[in-house]
């Protein structure tokens, strides 16, 4: 067909400097290992800390709800797409965050997108990390509210921007918990301290700190101790819960609020039965199975320092996301081409998901990995990386 002439010059640039990449499809489930090209391989690259996306539980749940309540739900919430288990699992997961009241949304991406759209007029402001995730700058872009970026994680570039910003009528300050590229924690006890001293309200999104940091996974906040002093929590369904959405956990005025001006929760169709039952059993295997999670952490120390000891550059990450830095673009791809003819599937990320110089491998091990396994993929970082002179 004629017309996307320009598409495809722009595809062929990428093809030129490298940049364009195949999707890889699975021919399995999620799990530690995987079958790609029909060949079984250890998975280093999902977000499926905990193993859920197969848990028995879960399968069993979406299964019964598929069987008694449909596949789909045929309409939006605000029409005639709640059912009853949609509520009943909005107040499960507020009692489990520790919060008044949650909304629950198509995911992740779309909870950024109608909390930041919604609640700031042209009178506020909207105070940023340079890293947040590109659900946040595209939220942000949504917001006719004034925007000031501060620098990643630095505490005093965040002073600045609160001081400069106290004639505006309200200032929401928006953090990662966890950033994805890196693994590293966000400073929530100072930053949250600094909102206090300027009066300014803030957001954490923890999508991947949702069923890995805090007690039974419930994130950064508790984490660090910080139960009621958070305005504003995102957490996503789709990563380490295993299925799939994003909630915005908050007051009851928020949840309101967002039922009436939130655009993706009044314009797209709510989760399927299946969705909505299945992340309801993921929080009682949550509340239930602690062990999955101390399985993680295991596993995170024993990949980290096994990379740490064989000489690569893992970064500053303080969680299961481990990044082996490479910096050349073309680099990071080899290693992760190698790695997959040794059996381990590890993507590599480039510019623009991560700056300039900065390519890497990025790995996320998960509590169903064995040490066994983990060893293996270590042994092919070994092989991989001395072949291509990068230990
Ligand atoms: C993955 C991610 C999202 C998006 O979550 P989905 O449920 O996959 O849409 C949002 N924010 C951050 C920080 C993320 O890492």
């Amino acid at each position: 067909m004629k017309g996307f002439e320009y598409l495809k010059e722009e595809l062929q640039n990428m093809k030129g400097e490298g940049t364009f990449r195949s999707l890889v499809p699975l021919e399995s489930d999620q799990g530690a290992k995987v079958v790609i090209d029909g060949r079984e391989m250890i998975q280093l690259s999902s977000n499926n800390y905990l193993g859920l996306t197969g848990h028995p539980k879960m399968k069993k749940a979406a299964i019964e709800a598929v069987e008694k309540y449909g596949a789909g739900t045929g309409s939006v919430r605000t029409i005639a797409g709640t059912f009853t288990m949609h509520e009943e699992f909005e107040r499960k997961l507020a009692e489990f965050k520790h919060t008044e009241a949650t909304l629950v949304l198509q995911s992740g991406f779309t909870a950024n997108q109608a909390i930041l759209s919604s609640i700031l007029t042209k009178d506020d402001v909207v105070i940023s990390d340079e890293l947040n995730h590109a659900s946040i700058i595209d939220g942000i872009r949504l917001t006719k509210a004034a925007r000031k970026i501060y620098k990643h994680v630095d505490l005093e570039s965040l002073e600045e921007a609160l001081k400069e910003s106290a004639d505006y009528r309200k200032r929401l300050v928006v953090t990662d918990g966890v950033f994805s590229m890196d693994g590293n924690i966000a400073p929530l006890k100072e930053i949250v301290e600094l909102c206090e001293k300027y009066d300014a309200l803030i957001m954490v999104d923890d999508a991947h700190a949702s069923g890995v940091l805090g007690s039974n996974g419930r994130g950064t906040v508790d984490h660090f101790g910080l139960n009621g002093r958070v305005h504003i929590q995102v957490g996503t369904l789709s990563k380490a819960i295993g299925v799939l959405g994003g909630y915005v956990a908050s007051t009851q005025e928020v949840r309101d609020y967002l039922i009436h001006k939130g655009r993706p929760f009044l314009f797209s169709t709510s989760h399927p039965p299946a969705v909505t039952a299945a992340c309801s059993a993921a929080v009682d295997v949550l509340l239930e199975e602690e062990d999955l999670i101390d399985r993680l952490w295991k596993n995170t120390e024993f990949f980290k320092q096994g990379l740490e000891k064989l000489g690569f550059d893992t970064g500053k990450s303080d969680t299961p996301i481990t990044p082996v830095i490479v910096g050349d673009e073309a680099k990071a791809h080899q290693l992760s081409d190698k790695l997959r003819d040794y059996g381990v599937f590890a993507q590599s990320i480039a510019f623009p998901t991560v700056a300039r110089g900065q390519a890497r491998v990025r790995t996320i091990v998960t509590a169903q990995h064995s040490e066994e396994l983990l060893q293996e993929a270590l042994d092919a970082f070994e092989k991989a990386g001395k072949e291509l002179g990068i230990i």
